[in-house]
């Protein structure tokens, strides 16, 4: 037999499988997802690798294949649907096959597992009595008194007998040999969730919309699960609710459930609704576990011991063996699609999980991305809708506030007069407000304003923002950090200050303007700290500030029913982003910014400063309006062929030497446009853009590029970067430099 091998090296000329022989002695052992040792390259080091594939015979010499050295010691196998995935997200979004197993498995090695003993008592009470009478005559104190204990609770914990019950392993084994207790070896698997099990199986009676929906998607499971369910509803609309009663089909039917909630919004509130209603069949991954944590997790869905998953983007490869159903709530999230490479989108990889076992797929968001919503309008997913909030259905007031006639009327201030006016209100009414700045740090770029000598990182191609808190410079790139420096370095005034607004200078401000409030920051400086991010949280929740001021971290899926006001500081930050989805975005986060206010009892109001209160993105946010955010959006992604209405792979070139990288980026350009008149692959609608320099032309020392290509096909552009990633491994010129791609990217290069 022989094994198809994928080296465990992360180099494009490796990115193949390999043929190895399994020796008879490891047929039992080398399964398909094994992490084998293998002698590799001329000089036959020993390296490791997965085995992707079995089979009974090879195409070539069968002499020249090597043979598999053993499975490298203490790995856990990969199953075949986590291969089949790596597969696909392989050729969908690009990277070697190695980088994408290692996406796939979270945890390669065994972590050291803790073993919980318990000692239990086998013999009837005749025996007992019989040994206690044995025991007494020969002054076995100790022998007498684990047995009085075991028999008196029937099993007691090994390590309560060895340290509380000063008992020798010696005389546990004694008894054990005498066939009077036996020691129970169990895996003590941690678990994440610490909630009392106290209101178990309460389910909310859900409303006619509610259940017509729920019922709906019933229906459809063990269906096509190409059409995913798009359930679009208002925050606080029932959506959850929803979710847990499917869920709860799901599980009766014995199969399982993954639920992906972005990290942001992966709170103890959300998951003790799960906990609440399922109990500790439910478990959690995030970013903050350990790998231990994390590998014990994946252990506990793969032996069945958990059946739902709540967890962000990487929760989707959960070695579940019977997947019935996956749950994406916030689907619009960014954090949806990986970073690093390769750079997969959870929701399409979802969609393809479940067609390898026919589960399915529910999306939900009050704000769904274009792509779904347009999906959801052709009918390859199906839509749902809910449109009141379960509860109350009142939805903030909001004002529009443009700043051009603030600075008329001579308000130089950060709050135009109708925020300063509700701020007091609330202040004298002791109810809460939200202070929303997409931007940390204490303003934008700074510089000399003298002779406008901008800071700059030395490494990258951006300006530094200044930090109160450390009085120092910072590069949000690369981290770059140095003091401010006292006088310009280039004409030596000491005019240098920062321009714009941030989180600190937000701060600072309200401090200033009104001494009487307490106020609360929340950004990634002040939530460096593990369990700051929830600190904070509950402090404000607990009444303890009157103001939180933050980024979104602020404005995604909290919910403080004592917040009546909103103030979006510069709705603007956004929207000029250098990409297609900047209107998208700023409309999700001022939705969602907006949505804060109200969620009580009392009623809500918000405020959005903006430089261009016309803008589209701005009005229908403000008036709580997706569908006609959506008109809008998508004529302009149609006017532009931008996706959903087609598809851009873009291609990122780095290098650290300039002209290396002009070469080749125009190198690469040639052949992208040669292998488009090839006429035989008709790439007729194909359009390539570029090169040009990235928006940051250089980050950490390296130069950027980057190459767009668009069509309305997207099975054409994977193939046009399935032939470039070929071309690249063999190409002097090009294999050198490092080439990125990204599918449909969520953010502008
Ligand atoms: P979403 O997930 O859309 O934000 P939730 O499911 O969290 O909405 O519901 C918002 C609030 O309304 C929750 O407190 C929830 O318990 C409550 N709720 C939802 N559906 C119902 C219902 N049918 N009856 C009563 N309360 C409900
Ligand atoms: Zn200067
Ligand atoms: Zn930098």
């Amino acid at each position: 037999m022989f094994a198809d091998i994928i080296v465990d090296i992360s180099h494009e000329k490796l990115d193949r499988v390999f043929a190895y022989r399994i020796p008879d002695g490891m047929l039992d052992s080398v399964q398909i997802g094994s992490m084998v040792d293998i002698p590799f390259g001329n000089g036959n080091r020993v390296t490791t690798g997965y085995v992707v594939d079995i089979k009974e015979t090879v195409d070539f010499d069968e002499s020249r294949i090597k043979d598999i050295i053993g499975l490298t010691s203490k790995t856990i196998p990969i199953n075949s649907t986590l291969i089949n995935m790596a597969w696909f997200i392989r050729n969908t979004y690009g990277s070697t096959m190695n980088q994408a197993l290692k996406t796939v498995i979270p945890v390669k090695y065994q972590v050291n597992q803790k073993l919980d003993r318990k000692i239990k008592l086998i013999a009837d009470e005749t025996t007992v009595n019989e040994k206690l009478e044995v025991y007494g005559r020969k002054r076995a104190v100790a022998k007498i008194r684990l047995l009085e204990t075991v028999v008196s609770v029937n099993e007691i914990d090994y390590t309560y007998a060895m340290k509380v019950l000063k008992i020798s392993s010696d005389v546990i084994k004694s008894l054990e040999k005498e066939q009077i207790i036996k020691v129970e070896e169990n895996i003590a698997y941690r678990n994440p969730i610490s909630i009392k099990q106290k209101d178990l199986g309460q389910a909310i009676e859900l409303n006619e919309k509610q259940r017509e929906i729920a019922d709906k998607i019933k229906n459809s499971l063990g269906g096509t699960p190409k059409n995913a369910h798009l359930i679009h509803g208002v925050t606080g609309s029932g959506k959850t609710e929803v979710y847990l009663d499917v869920i709860d089909e799901v599980i009766k039917k014995g199969q399982q459930v993954i639920v992906l909630i972005p990290e942001i919004a992966l709170t103890y509130q959300t998951v003790k609704r799960f906990y609440n209603r399922f109990g500790d069949t439910v478990s959690i991954i995030n970013s903050r576990m350990s790998a231990g944590e994390r590998y014990d997790q994946f252990e506990r869905a793969k032996k069945g011991l958990v059946n739902i998953m709540i967890g962000p983007r990487s929760a989707i490869f959960t070695p579940f063996s019977n997947l019935g159903l996956i749950i994406i709530d916030e689907e619009h999230e960014a954090s949806y699609k990986s970073e690093q490479i390769p750079k997969y989108h959870a929701r399409e990889t979802a969609i393809y999980r479940a067609s390898l076992s026919n589960a399915t797929v529910v999306l939900g968001s009050a704000t769904p991305s274009v792509e779904s919503y347009f999906k959801a309008l052709s009918g390859e997913y199906v839509l749902h809708e809910l449109e009141y909030r379960a509860k109350s259905s009142k939805m903030a007031t909001v004002h529009i506030v443009d700043l051009r006639e603030e600075l008329e009327k001579g308000n130089r201030g950060i709050f135009s007069d109708k925020l300063n006016e509700l701020i007091l209100d609330r202040l004298s009414k002791k109810e809460q407000i939200m202070l929303f700045i997409n931007r940390r740090g204490y303003g934008g770029f700074v510089s000399c304003r003298k002779c406008g000598e901008a800071m700059k990182c030395p490494h990258c191609d951006v300006g530094l923002t200044f930090h109160k808190a450390d009085d120092s410079l910072k590069c949000h790139y690369c981290g770059y950090t140095i003091k401010k420096p006292e006088k310009c370095p280039k004409c030596s005034s000491k005019y240098i200050a920062a321009f714009g607004t941030g989180t600190q200078k937000v701060e600072d401000f309200v401090k200033k303007q009104y001494p009487m409030a307490k106020v609360l920051r929340m950004d990634m400086d002040t939530t460096s700290k593990k369990n700051a991010h929830q600190d904070i949280l509950e402090s404000f929740a607990d009444m303890e500030a009157d103001i939180l001021v933050g980024t979104q971290m602020i404005v995604k899926g909290h919910d403080f029913p004592n917040v009546t006001l909103v103030g979006v500081i510069a709705a603007d930050l956004s929207l000029y982003g250098n990409d297609y989805r900047a209107s998208e975005r700023t409309f999700q986060l001022l939705t969602q910014a907006v949505g804060r206010a109200g969620r009580g009892e009392k009623d809500g109001e918000a405020v959005v400063q903006t430089y261009s209160p016309d803008n589209y993105a701005i009005v229908s946010s403000a008036n709580q309006n997706y569908k006609e955010f959506y008109e809008q959006e998508i004529m302009y992604r149609k006017l532009m062929d931008y996706p959903p209405a087609g598809n851009i792979m873009a291609i990122l070139i780095t290098d650290e030497n300039q002209e290396i990288l002009d070469n080749a980026s125009n190198k690469l350009k040639e052949i992208i446009e040669k292998q488009q008149k090839n006429t035989n692959l008709c790439y007729n609608d194909m359009k390539c853009i570029g090169p040009v320099d990235a928006s940051v032309s250089k980050i950490n020392d390296l130069y950027r590029k980057v190459i767009y290509i668009k069509s309305s096909n997207e099975n054409k552009i994977i193939d046009i970067k399935n032939y470039l990633e070929d071309v690249i491994k063999l190409d002097e010129e090009l294999k050198n430099v490092a080439v990125q791609f990204d599918f449909n990217p969520m953010n502008g290069y």
